[in-house]
């Protein structure tokens, strides 16, 4: 669907980048356009979606999580009018003014652009990598590390920087053992985090270490060859998870060959500021930034951004005003959800909603509606940006589905069970029967269709 009206701007990303820009650009009347990805350059909310506590993010003295640093953010956008969209755009044309930015669903033409794409995380590429992903090898500790197989199991962590630190603390909340392999007899995380490590009497540093290659049985991994790098020594090291945390690759791939990109691939920007080699172009965040890559510096680079934008587009006499009315700038009311398991004594069988382990089995056995079974753990991203899209199907299927949440930490023999071994993981069952797993986040749509095929 091409809109006719030329845009002020266009936002590509959702990380605090994005966010910021939005929020910036949003107040300055701009009514900008931000597109927050869907699953192109990781999730809506970018890596913070996938970290536990934020505690260095000015204001917040007893710390955030990620995932509800980047919910603020984004409210605080639509509440100064950006009008968001949850789809990975597909091509940019910076060849012609105004720009084409497209996603699958619609195309804008614009006058100026804010790129704030972030960065992916980078795998390894191990021979039986692809055997074992999701059967033990995961990107995100945080979404994956309360699965039961991990619970009392020994882990371990590839990577020597802040996420691999981080990733490592938090598992030992589930693991025995927490091994980090560390490729040279150096750590690149911040003191503060290197301490914590080095302190933590469940994790075992392993210095000079590479894996080479994952083994286990048809069902899941059991354990990573490694080598040490000073003697060429080979060795086994027996663990049933093993994560990533071995930095980040910027999401340009849309921009080749249109804007001026370093050597591995960033975006290059003037010094101290945020233009690229397209005047009307900008890009904040860690697209462009492989040195800082903070939230903090990604907000204040999206906030430089979108100013540059507005007066570019002043400049050149472009700028066309949404006003807005202070009442539409009221933060809009979140929604009120249940957040204690049923009991005997709340339970309700002709309810659609339910939660906890005690209405998945009463429902399993005396339900007669098909039944959409929701795993999710505490903390994870990927589980926040699927509530809402989830919530939106159930609504439509009120009456028609059970559907029940279960929080895999606090039911852990359920998840077992059912053999959960990431979240977010959606079940279908219709008549007892499993009859679709869906692991990760998918389109409304997925959903959607895969009800109506069974109701
Ligand atoms: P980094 O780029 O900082 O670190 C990547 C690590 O992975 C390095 O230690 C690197 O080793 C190692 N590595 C890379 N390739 C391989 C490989 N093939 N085999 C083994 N090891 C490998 O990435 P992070 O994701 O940790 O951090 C990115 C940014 O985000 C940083 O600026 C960090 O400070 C920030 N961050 C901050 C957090 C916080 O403040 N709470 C939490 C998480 C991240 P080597 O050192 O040998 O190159």
């Amino acid at each position: 669907m091409t809109n006719p009206t030329v845009e002020n701007l266009v936002i590509i990303g959702s990380g605090p980048a994005g966010y910021t820009a939005a929020i910036y650009a949003g107040r300055a009347n701009l009514k900008p356009v931000v597109f927050e990805g869907f699953e192109a350059g990781g999730l809506p909310g970018g890596q913070l979606m996938t970290t536990t506590e934020v505690e260095n993010f000015p204001g917040f003295a007893a710390g955030i999580t990620g995932p509800e640093l980047m919910d603020q953010m984004k409210a605080q956008a639509e509440r100064w009018g950006a009008e968001l969209y949850t789809e990975d755009v597909i091509s940019v044309d910076l060849s012609q003014r105004p720009f084409t930015v497209r996603s699958s669903e619609r195309e804008f033409k614009t006058n100026s652009i804010v790129i704030a794409t972030g960065a992916t995380a980078k795998r390894l590429g191990l021979p039986s990598e692809h055997q074992f992903w999701s059967r033990g090898i995961s990107a995100c500790a945080i979404c994956d590390g309360a699965t039961p197989l991990f619970h009392g199991a020994n882990l371990a962590v590839i990577g020597a920087g802040d996420s691999a630190a981080e990733e490592a603390i938090y598992l030992t909340k589930y693991g025995d053992t927490v091994n980090l392999l560390v490729r040279s007899d150096k750590m690149r995380a911040s003191k503060a985090m290197q301490d914590r490590v080095l302190n933590n009497p469940k994790i075992i540093v392993h210095w000079n270490t590479e894996a080479i290659d994952v083994f286990g049985n048809e069902k899941h991994m059991d354990g990573i060859k490694v080598r040490n790098n000073k003697t060429g020594e080979e060795t086994q090291l027996h663990v049933k998870g093993l994560f990533y945390a071995i930095g980040h690759t910027p999401n340009t791939s849309l921009f080749k060959g249109q804007l001026e990109l370093d050597d591995v691939g960033y975006i290059v920007t003037k010094p101290n500021s945020v233009e690229t080699s397209i005047e009307g172009v900008f890009a904040a965040g860690d697209v462009q930034d492989h040195e800082f890559r903070q939230a903090i510096t990604a907000a204040g680079t999206g906030c430089m951004a979108a100013m540059l934008a507005e007066r570019w587009l002043s400049s050149q006499g472009l700028i066309q005003e949404f006003r807005q009315q202070v009442e539409n700038n009221e933060l809009k009311p979140q929604q009120e959800e249940k957040t204690t398991a049923n009991t005997e004594d709340d339970f309700d069988i002709k309810a659609t909603r339910h939660l906890g382990g005690y209405a998945l089995r009463k429902i399993f056995h005396d339900g007669d509606r098909p039944l959409m079974v929701k795993y999710v753990s505490p903390g994870c991203g990927p589980c926040h940006t699927l509530k809402p899209i989830l919530n939106k199907v159930v609504d439509e299927f009120e009456g028609k589905i059970h559907f029940v949440e279960i929080d895999i930490d606090k039911d852990r023999e359920i998840a077992e069970q059912a053999g959960v071994t990431g979240t977010p993981t959606v079940q279908i069952f219709k008549d007892k029967e499993l009859l679709q797993e869906l692991k990760g986040v998918k389109q409304k749509s997925q959903y959607r269709q895969l009800l109506e095929s069974i109701i």
